[in-house]
C-alpha cells in the first residue's frame, strides 16, 4: 500500500532533475527545428486499439507491457507506451495525410510496466521525431542525422555508437522469418521461454533478446541481410552512403530489429556504454506499414525516440533557474512595502525572491546559499526616508539609494548594473 513513495517505477522529478531533463528536451526540440519539424502533442490516453491493432499476432506479448483499463464509461484505454502510434493516429483523425510531408516534435511521459531497474521505468519521458510522407532513405538519412547533432549537442555522442541494420521490405522479411524460424527450432527446447512463444508468434523479436543463451544460440543464426531483395538493399545502400557523405559515422549490427511488423527498411539506436545494459539512449526505424494497420491509407514513415532520463543520466550539470536579487525585510513595518517594490521590479523584468520571515542574519545566510547575488534591504528608518539598502552579497558592500515607490525605474537600472559586476 501507499507509504507516502512514489509508485513503484516512478520518480518526483525536483528541480535539480527537472533542469537536466530541460536541458535534455530543449536540446532535442532545438535540432529538430534545425531539419523543419515542428512541436506537436497526442492524448496521454487512447483508445487500447491504437496501440493493439497494428500490433497484430504478437499483442500478447507486446501488450504484457501496457497500463490499460475501463473508464467509468467502459471505454477501454491504454497509457500510451510509445507516441508513434499515436502520431500516426492524429495524422489519421487530423485528415493531415492531405498535407504530406509532415514533420513533427513530441515530448512527454510514457508508460511501461516493466520491472523497474537503472534507466528502465514504468513512468518514463521520451522526445522524438516523426517524418510521415517519404519513402526516400535520405528521409531517414535526415532523421539520423538529427539524432546524431542533439546527442552532439549534449556532448554524449562521443560516448555513443550508431548501430544500423535493414529489415528490409515485406518480401525480404518472409523469406527471412521462414529460414530463421527453421534454424531456431532445431534449439526450440534451449530458447527461453519469452522467445518460445515468440517462436510462434514473431520470431524476429528472438533477435533482441537479451538472454545470454538465447544470444550464443544467435551467434549462427542466419542472417536478415543476406535476405534482402534489390529494393531492400537500394535502400539501405542509398541511406549508408548519405551518412557516410556526412560524416556521421555506423556500425552493421545484423541483430538489431524492431519487434514489430510495421517496421521495415531502416533500424538504428545510438547506444553508450556508459549506462550499462540500459545503454540504448535513442531508437528508432520506418515504419511504412503503420498508418494502414490503423486504418488509415498507406502513408510511409520514419522516425525515432529517445530517453529522457537515460540521457539526463548523462548530462553532468544543469543550472537550475533561481532568481539572483532578492528583498530582505529589516523589520515587519517594511513588509507592505517590500511587496509591493518586488511586483514593481518583478514588472521591470526581473526575478525577485522575497522571503517572508526569519530574522535579518539568517536571510541573508540563506540568500547567498540559494544564489542570490545581490539583496535589497529595507527596513522602517530607511523607509521613513525613503531610500533602500542595496547589497553585494559577494563582497558584502552596500550602497544606500533613493526609493521612489511611484516610480522603481532607478532602483531597477542600479540591480541590473549590480548585477553585472563580476
Ligand atoms: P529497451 O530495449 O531498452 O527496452 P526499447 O526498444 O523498448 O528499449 P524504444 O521503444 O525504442 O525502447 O524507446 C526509445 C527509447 O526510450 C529507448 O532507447 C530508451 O532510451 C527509452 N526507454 C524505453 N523504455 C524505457 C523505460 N522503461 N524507462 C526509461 N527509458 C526507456
Ligand atoms: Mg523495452
Amino acid at each position: 500500500m501507499s507509504r507516502l513513495q512514489p509508485a513503484r517505477g516512478t520518480a518526483d522529478l525536483l528541480p535539480d532533475s527537472m533542469a537536466k531533463h530541460r536541458l535534455v528536451i530543449d536540446a532535442a526540440r532545438t535540432a529538430s527545428a534545425r531539419y523543419g519539424f515542428q512541436e506537436m502533442a497526442t492524448p496521454i490516453f487512447e483508445f487500447s486499439e491504437v496501440f493493439s491493432r497494428p500490433l497484430g499476432e504478437s499483442s500478447d506479448i507486446v501488450t504484457k507491457e501496457n497500463y490499460s483499463f475501463a473508464d467509468r464509461g467502459g471505454e477501454i484505454l491504454t497509457l500510451r507506451p510509445e507516441n508513434t502510434a499515436g502520431v500516426v493516429r492524429a495524422m489519421i483523425s487530423g485528415g493531415l495525410t492531405q498535407s504530406l510531408p509532415l514533420k513533427y516534435f513530441y515530448a512527454g511521459p510514457m508508460f511501461r510496466y516493466e520491472r523497474p531497474q537503472k534507466g528502465r521505468m514504468r513512468q518514463f519521458h521520451q522526445v522524438g521525431i516523426e517524418y510521415l510522407g517519404p519513402d526516400d532513405a535520405l528521409a531517414d538519412a535526415e532523421i539520423i542525422a538529427c539524432g546524431a547533432r542533439f546527442l552532439a549537442s549534449l556532448g554524449v555522442l562521443d560516448d555513443c555508437e550508431l548501430h544500423l541494420n535493414s529489415l528490409g521490405d515485406g518480401d525480404s522479411r518472409a523469406a527471412y522469418r521462414a529460414a530463421l524460424i527453421a534454424y531456431l527450432e532445431t534449439f526450440a527446447d534451449q530458447l527461453s521461454d519469452d522467445s518460445k512463444t515468440r517462436l510462434a508468434v514473431n520470431p524476429l523479436r528472438i533477435l533482441d533478446s537479451k538472454d545470454a543463451g538465447d544470444r550464443a544460440i544467435l551467434q549462427d543464426a542466419p542472417r536478415l541481410h543476406d535476405y534482402l531483395n534489390d529494393v531492400s538493399k537500394a535502400h539501405f545502400t542509398d541511406l549508408t552512403a548519405a551518412l557516410d557523405g556526412a560524416g556521421v559515422a555506423w556500425v552493421f549490427d545484423p541483430l538489431l530489429v524492431r519487434g514489430l511488423d510495421y517496421y521495415c527498411h531502416t533500424a538504428f539506436e545510438f547506444v553508450t556504454t556508459s549506462l550499462g545494459a540500459q545503454g540504448t539512449v535513442l531508437g528508432g526505424g520506418r515504419y511504412d506499414g503503420l498508418a494502414e494497420m490503423l486504418g488509415g491509407p498507406k502513408v510511409a514513415g520514419v522516425g525515432w525516440a529517445a530517453g529522457v532520463e537515460r540521457l539526463a543520466m548523462l548530462v553532468e550539470t544543469a543550472s537550475v533557474n533561481n532568481p539572483k536579487v532578492a528583498i530582505l525585510t529589516a523589520d515587519d513595518g517594511a513588509r507592505q512595502a517590500a511587496f509591493c517594490l518586488a511586483e514593481q521590479l518583478r514588472d521591470a523584468g526581473i526575478d525577485i525572491d522575497l522571503p517572508t520571515s526569519g530574522a535579518m542574519g539568517k536571510k541573508l545566510k540563506k540568500a547567498d546559499k540559494a544564489g542570490i547575488r545581490t539583496a535589497v534591504i529595507m527596513g522602517s528608518d530607511e523607509l521613513a526616508k525613503n531610500t533602500v539598502q542595496l547589497r553585494n552579497l559577494g563582497d558584502g558592500s552596500q550602497q544606500e539609494l533613493p526609493l521612489d515607490p511611484d516610480d522603481c525605474s532607478g532602483l531597477a537600472a542600479a540591480i541590473a548594473e549590480s548585477l553585472l559586476a563580476p
